[in-house]
């Protein structure tokens, strides 16, 4: 087990966001997290990262107690995260971006050009290497904001829906991506996803939030079936 939450809570003033969440990603794996807009998916992400702490629960990285560390410390340890918004700073370089981004999340500095050359190789981005980040297409964008998550030499990936405003074609490449960073790159990869069938293709687990709380957490193919899954997305 690589990471694992015990009962995380979170409330904004008087909005619970998250109640109770227990989750645990075995090393290796692809989990997947799904759930209505407003469930609590990006909070969940916010919390385990370190952008702010959780009200209640704690969280075990690597089997280490993080709940209480800052967000650069827990990238030290080896958690890199994508932004549901992707941002890129759009005058500086693709190479630029992914420095800034390495650093500003609180990766090492210390041989992060061979980290980044690796990590562009790693994704084929040597071709966009040397271009503004204004010239990229969103798919492109989001391979970089990945990249600069691998110069981290990150073991557990989070990516906040990264398939949001892709083509289909550009959704299965990007899908192909990410099974060539957890296989080819042992790198244990979480991942929010609103797309209910690309989610299940990708997954070895599933957990579904629905206002805060898991209505779901097992075999991706079983939330076609389950009647709190199917009440959430179908019924009003
Ligand atoms: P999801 O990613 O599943 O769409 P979020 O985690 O972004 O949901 O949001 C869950 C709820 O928490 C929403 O009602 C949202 O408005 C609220 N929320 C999220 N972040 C904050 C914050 N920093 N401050 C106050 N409320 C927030
Ligand atoms: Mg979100």
């Amino acid at each position: 087990m690589i990471l694992k939450t015990e009962g995380i809570s979170k409330v904004f003033g008087k909005l619970q966001a998250l109640l109770d969440v227990d989750l645990e990603v075995e090393q290796g794996e692809i989990f997947g997290i799904a759930g209505p807009n407003g469930a609590g998916k990006s909070t969940l992400f916010n919390v385990m990262a370190g952008t702010f702490p959780p009200t209640a629960g704690s969280i075990i990285f690597d089997g280490r107690d993080i709940t209480a560390l800052k967000s650069h410390q827990i990238c030290r340890l080896g958690l890199a995260r994508t932004f549901q918004v992707p941002q890129t700073f759009p005058s500086l370089t693709v190479y630029d971006n992914i420095r800034v981004g390495v650093t500003f999340g609180g990766g090492r500095k210390r041989g992060i050009r061979d980290r980044i050359a690796r990590a562009l190789d790693f994704l084929d981005l040597n071709s966009v290497r040397d271009l503004e980040a204004s010239n990229l297409d969103l798919y492109t964008t989001k391979l970089v904001m990945m990249a600069a998550c691998l110069a981290t030499e990150c073991r557990l990936l989070m990516l906040d829906e990264p398939l949001a405003g892709l083509s289909v074609t550009e959704i299965s490449d990007f899908l192909r991506v990410v099974r060539h960073v957890n296989r080819d790159g042992g790198t244990t990869v979480l991942m929010i996803e609103h797309i209910l069938d690309s989610l299940i293709d990708i997954s070895n687990r599933i957990l579904i939030l629905d206002n805060g709380e898991v209505i779901y957490n097992g075999d991706p193919e079983g939330i076609r079936t389950d009647p709190r899954v199917i009440d959430v997305y179908l019924g009003d």
